[in-house]
């Protein structure tokens, strides 16, 4: 079976975060495109291909910071649910929060997970490849259309 490649879109603004992610998940060796967008407008812009973004890829799953510049992760995860297009694409929330409160608000608008960063920097690599070989390896994604 020919392996497509798995499109990951991470909504970060932590310049550090992303390139630990781009190195965790080239060290991982799984065939994935990683899209990187860096404010919560910008993840809703690039999935809906508005402005600036009209050729995006549709992911295949979204990695998704909490605290972002312009509009906030979950402000992000509820357009995502609220789209029929979008609905269905798996969001696992990947932030440095632990507060019950964010957790709860993320679940209740359907994240499919939660994941708090861990600080040390190879138990954040170690997990982000732990995510991409859960999702990518193991779960079933949604079919492309
Ligand atoms: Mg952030």
């Amino acid at each position: 079976m020919k392996e497509t490649p798995v499109e990951i879109l991470m909504v970060e603004d932590s310049e550090a975060d992303i390139k630990l992610a781009q190195v965790a998940l080239k060290k991982a060796k799984l065939i994935n495109n990683l899209h990187i967008v860096k404010d919560g407008h910008s993840a809703i812009q690039y999935l809906k291909r508005g402005r600036g973004f009209e050729n995006s890829t549709r992911p295949d799953l979204i990695l998704l910071d909490l605290n972002l510049p312009r509009l906030n992760g979950h402000e992000v995860l509820k357009a995502v649910r609220e789209d029929p297009d979008l609905t269905s694409l798996p969001v696992v929330v990947l932030t440095t929060s632990d507060a019950d409160k964010d957790i709860i608000n993320s679940y209740r608008l359907h994240a499919n997970c939660y994941i708090t960063k861990p600080v040390e920097l190879d138990k954040f690599m170690e997990v982000v490849q732990n995510i991409e070989h859960f999702w990518v390896k193991i779960v079933k994604l949604p079919p492309k259309d």
